[in-house]
C-alpha cells in the first residue's frame, strides 16, 4: 500500500500557500462581510489551472481526477480558505458536463468556464421535498415543437445570480406516471439570467462570500441544447456526482478544521495567565490532541475515497464515511480550538467563532449527517432501510 502523492500531487497540495501570499483569509472574512464573491482570487485560481482540475484538457481542464480536486480544496482550507464554490461549480456541474455534454456543450461552457471567465451553480434543493429530492416539482414540459418550458422554484442555491449558468434538476415526466421514482428527472444547462428567471437572497447566519437564493422559473423557455444527457435518465448523471461532493465537502473540513488548530496552537503555546502556556494543560491539549487524530483519519478517508472514485471503483461507503467523519472532526477541532482562545475567540480580531458556522453547516448541508448514517447503515452495514 502506498500513501504516497507524487510531486504533482504535493505542488497542488501545496498550491494554497502560494495563493495566500496574495490571497488570505483576511482577504476572505473582508468579501464574506461585504457579502460580494472573491472575484480576484477566483480568477486567480482560474488562471492557476485549478477551475477546471477535473475538466478534460481538450476543453480548458487539467484532465486530473477527483484526488487532485481534494488535495487541492485541502491544502486552500488548511489556509483558512473553504472554497465552497469549486464543489458546486467545478465538480457538480462543470465535470458531469465534461462526462455527459455533447461536443457543442463542452466547447460552448467549459473552456470559459476553467478560464475563471463564466461560473456555474447547481439547483437541486426545492423547499417542499427538502431532503427528499425525489418529491421535487419543478417541472420542464415538452413542447409540440421538441422545446421546454420551465417551471417551478428551488431554494438554498448558492451563488446563482453571481453565476452565469446553473445545472437545475427538473422533471420531465411528472412522478405519477414513471416507473421507478428516480425516473423522468432531466438535468438543464440554464442561463441564469434567462427570460422568466427570477430569484432573491435568503440572509444566513454563516460568515461565507457566496450568497444563497431561492430561484423561480416561469415557463423560461429551453431547447434540446440545454438538456445535459439524456431526457428523463438525469439522476443517473445526478449520482455521478453525489460521492464527488461527499469526498470534496470532507477536504473542505479537514483543512478548515487543520486551520483552526494550528491558531490555536500558536495561541496556546504563547498565551500564559498562570504558571507557563496554557497549552500545557491537558484540558486544552487533549480536546486538541484528539480533534487532530480525527482530522488525519478523516483525511485518510477522503484521499481513499477519491482514489477509488477515480480507478471507476464503487466509493459510496467510502465517500459518506468520509464526510461524515470530516464534519464532526471539524466541529470538535473548530470547539477545541474556540477553547483555547478564551474570550478572544468570540472577536472578529481572532476570527475564530467566524469558522463554527460554516463547519456546522456541513452537518446538515450538502446531505445531512442523518442521511449519511442511514446510507453507512443500510449500504455498508446491510440494515433495513428506515425511511
Ligand atoms: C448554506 C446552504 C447552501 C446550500 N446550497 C445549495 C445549493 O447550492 N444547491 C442546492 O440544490 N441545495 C443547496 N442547499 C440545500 C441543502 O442541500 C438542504 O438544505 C439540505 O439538503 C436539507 O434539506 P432541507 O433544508 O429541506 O431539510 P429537511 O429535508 O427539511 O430536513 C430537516 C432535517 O430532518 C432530518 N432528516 C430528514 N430526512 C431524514 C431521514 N430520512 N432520516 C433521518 N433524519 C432526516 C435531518 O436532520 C435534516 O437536517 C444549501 C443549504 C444551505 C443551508
Amino acid at each position: 500500500m502506498d500513501f504516497s502523492l507524487s510531486e504533482e500531487q504535493n505542488m497542488i497540495y501545496d498550491y494554497g500557500q502560494s495563493l495566500v501570499k496574495s490571497y488570505d483569509r483576511k482577504y476572505w472574512m473582508e468579501c464574506a462581510d461585504a457579502g460580494r464573491f472573491p472575484e480576484e482570487m477566483y480568477k486567480q485560481v482560474a488562471a492557476d489551472g485549478f477551475v477546471g482540475t477535473m475538466v478534460p484538457e481538450a476543453y480548458g481542464g487539467a484532465g486530473l481526477g477527483l484526488l487532485e480536486m481534494d488535495l487541492f480544496l485541502e491544502g486552500l482550507s488548511n489556509q483558512g480558505i473553504p472554497l465552497l464554490s469549486l464543489v458546486i461549480g467545478a465538480t457538480m456541474s462543470m465535470a458531469p458536463i465534461g462526462d455527459h455534454g455533447t461536443e457543442e456543450q463542452k466547447q460552448k461552457y467549459l473552456p470559459d468556464a476553467c478560464s475563471g471567465k463564466t461560473r456555474f451553480c447547481f439547483a437541486i434543493t426545492e423547499s417542499g421535498a427538502g431532503t427528499n429530492t425525489i418529491q421535487a416539482t419543478t417541472i420542464a414540459k415538452q413542447t409540440p415543437d421538441g422545446r421546454f418550458k420551465l417551471s417551478g422554484n428551488k431554494t438554498f442555491i448558492t451563488d446563482f445570480v453571481e453565476s452565469d449558468y446553473a445545472l437545475v434538476v427538473a422533471r420531465t415526466t411528472p412522478h405519477t406516471e414513471v416507473e421507478r421514482k428516480t425516473d423522468g428527472f432531466t438535468l438543464f444547462i440554464v442561463d441564469t439570467k434567462a427570460k422568466g428567471v427570477a430569484a432573491n437572497k435568503i440572509p444566513v447566519s454563516i460568515p461565507i462570500p457566496e450568497i444563497q437564493y431561492e430561484v423561480f422559473f416561469d415557463d423560461v423557455d429551453l431547447g434540446p441544447e440545454h438538456v445535459l444527457g439524456e431526457v428523463g435518465k438525469g439522476f443517473n448523471i445526478l449520482f455521478e456526482s453525489l460521492n464527488p461532493e461527499r469526498v470534496l465537502v470532507g477536504s473542505i473540513c479537514t483543512g478548515i478544521g487543520r486551520y483552526a488548530m494550528e491558531r490555536a496552537v500558536e495561541y496556546a503555546n504563547d498565551r500564559v495567565v498562570f504558571n507557563g502556556p496554557i497549552g500545557a494543560y491537558q484540558a486544552l491539549q487533549h480536546p486538541l490532541a484528539k480533534a487532530k487524530t480525527e482530522i488525519e483519519l478523516a483525511s485518510l478517508m477522503t484521499r481513499k475515497a477519491a482514489w477509488l472514485f477515480d480507478r471507476g471503483e464503487a466509493c459510496g461507503g467510502e465517500s459518506n464515511m468520509a464526510k461524515y467523519a470530516a464534519a464532526e472532526a471539524a466541529l470538535h477541532a473548530v470547539d477545541a480550538s474556540l477553547q483555547c482562545f478564551g474570550g478572544n475567540g468570540f472577536t472578529k480580531e481572532y476570527g475564530i467563532f467566524d469558522i463554527y458556522p460554516m463547519v456546522r453547516l456541513f452537518k446538515t448541508a450538502p446531505l445531512n449527517s442523518e442521511m449519511i448514517l442511514n446510507y453507512i447503515g443500510e449500504y455498508v452495514l446491510g440494515l433495513p432501510r428506515s425511511y
